[in-house]
């Protein structure tokens, strides 16, 4: 046993590949980030290309290695990344066949559209906790083997392997040695049974996926492999692989049944742990892996908003109301909130749970003669608590018992007045971590019990700095009021149809 303590943390997300160097007391030493190149050959398709995420991440990890004093003190290296994306390479050459098709590309959505009406909806749901949907990472294979020339032969003899973004950078991290991933990333392929934690062979046989492609899926935390010697100049040891909301849960101490955390960034998610029950959602919200380990697999269930960040990115881009994001802040602040009545749909993009109404588009409703800018800005920061509750409530119809506090992180959660605002429409308590970064920590997290430098899963509650708590201030009649008028407003949304 060396007296290696550091940790070195990649963080592979949509828009870059960040490395992040901790010591033993979860302090960030070092940090790189390269921006990612977004491809989209049609209206509907985003790609990545699969080399520039290696070379980025190579060049990364190798920037914060150097500045930091090289690679004697660097104990293991934990992965946290952006999850669905698939990648289909050939073992022997370690090309990739075809650029990385990304978790927002539609290309599948057909394919899932007829797997529904031919009655496949509830089995699929059933064994991998997911809704049809081109999102996941079974019709991206599926589309790769069926559209490069020669792939599905070459897949069928063993020659081609699939992973998320995590098995690839494993993939190259050992020099080709290693192909594997973990559960959490398993979870979202659409192609694992979650209560064994095993690929189905239904469900590969459904996408014509053969089984040889598969990454082997292992525990979030344990020994994945060592790094080829000739990249970093000496091994270092792949001790952790989590998808990048499932790793924000760990990072922000949510190891027990009941915690709840929710990333206010472009869009919004919510997890919640729901220690070793396996949750079948009513209401469309996807059952997931929160992490696995020694076999044993702890599950959450996720919820996620369309619009968070992007209502504020509107009005600064769009209505030109702010000037950056903060802003919002000062003038939300300044309203009224007895006579601000301007309610806000942000549904650029249709609506997610619980209405699942694809075509709803975005509304600005309640406007008077005094309406001012501020209170547009109000009733858009308003849209995001409002919708976050949505969540908590569908949450709480499936079975899930009311969470006793929301732990938040992402850029709208250094909002003072959107925090105060959430404890109040929700109902319960909102804590901050000092931690924000709680998606690459969580990874780090991770990194370090599998290292053995953690005693259990259970240290990284002790590692969580609560920075800002608030308590709901709104009397219940003023609460319901206000839902009411939100739950109102949406109904008016969905009753009105573009042309
Ligand atoms: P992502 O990881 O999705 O790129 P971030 O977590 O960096 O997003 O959050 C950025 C989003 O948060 C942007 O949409 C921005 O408009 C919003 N945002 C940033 N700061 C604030 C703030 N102080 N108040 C409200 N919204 C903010």
């Amino acid at each position: 046993m060396t007296n290696a303590t550091r940790i070195l943390a990649i963080d592979q997300g949509t828009t870059s590949t960040r490395a992040l160097m901790f010591d033993e007391n979860m302090q960030v030493l070092a940090a790189e980030q390269l921006p990612l190149r977004q491809i989209y050959p049609r209206d509907g398709w985003v790609e990545h290309d699969a080399e520039e995420i290696w070379q980025a991440a190579l060049k990364v990890c190798r920037g914060v290695i150097e500045r930091t004093g090289g690679i004697k003190g660097v104990a293991a290296i934990g992965i946290t990344n952006q999850r669905e994306t698939t990648v289909v390479w050939d073992r022997g050459t370690g090309k990739p066949i075809h650029n990385a098709i990304v978790w927002q590309d539609r290309r599948g959505a057909a394919m899932c559209a007829d797997l529904r009406a031919a009655g496949h909806e509830p089995g699929i749901q059933s064994k991998t906790g997911l809704i049809p949907d081109s999102y996941f990472s079974a019709t991206k294979v599926t589309w790769l083997l069926d559209n490069v020339p020669g792939a599905r032969e070459a897949a069928e003899t063993g020659k081609l392997a699939f992973g998320t973004i995590d098995s690839w950078l494993l993939w190259k991290l050992t020099g080709g040695k290693v192909h594997a991933t973990d559960a959490t990333n398993a979870s979202r392929t659409m192609l694992l049974d979650i209560g064994r934690g095993a690929w189905d062979a239904d469900l590969l046989d459904l996408f014509r996926v053969p089984k040889t492609m598969a990454p082997q899926v292992r525990d979030t935390s344990g020994p994945f492999g060592k790094t080829d010697a000739a990249l970093f100049g000496g091994e270092i040891l792949v001790t952790a692989m989590v998808g990048d909301q499932q790793s924000a849960l760990v990072g922000q101490g949510g190891v027990r049944e009941g915690v709840i955390k929710s990333t206010y960034g472009t869009g919004c998610f919510v997890l919640i742990n729901t220690g070793a029950n396996q949750f079948p959602s009513r209401h469309k919200l996807l059952t997931t892996v929160a992490y696995q380990l020694n076999g044993a697999r702890t599950y959450a269930l996720e919820g996620s908003i369309f619009n968070a960040g992007t209502a504020i990115q509107f009005l600064r881009d769009n209505l030109r109301l702010i000037a950056n994001a903060s802003e919002s802040e000062a003038m939300a602040r300044a309203t009224d909130g007895t006579k601000s009545r301007v309610r806000f749909v942000p549904a650029f993009t249709g609506l997610g749970a619980p209405y699942w109404d694809a075509d709803a588009r975005g509304a600005i409703l309640g406007l008077t003669r005094d309406t001012s800018p501020a209170d547009i800005v109000r009733a858009a920061l308003e849209a995001v608590c409002f919708q976050t509750n949505d969540l908590l409530e569908t949450f709480t119809r499936d079975g899930v018992a009311p969470p006793e506090v929301l732990r938040i992180d992402g850029g709208m959660a250094a909002n003072d007045w959107l925090v105060q605002e959430l404890a109040d429409v929700t109902g319960i308590p909102v804590e901050r971590p000092v931690m924000t970064e709680t998606t690459v920590l969580g990874a780090a997290l991770l990194a370090a019990l599998g290292m053995g430098l953690l005693p259990s899963i259970e240290a990284v509650e002790s590692a969580w700095r609560r920075d800002l708590r608030t308590e709901p201030q709104l009397g219940p009649a003023e609460r319901a009021s206000r839902l009411a008028s939100w739950c109102d407003a949406v109904g008016r949304v969905r009753s009105h149809r573009p042309e």
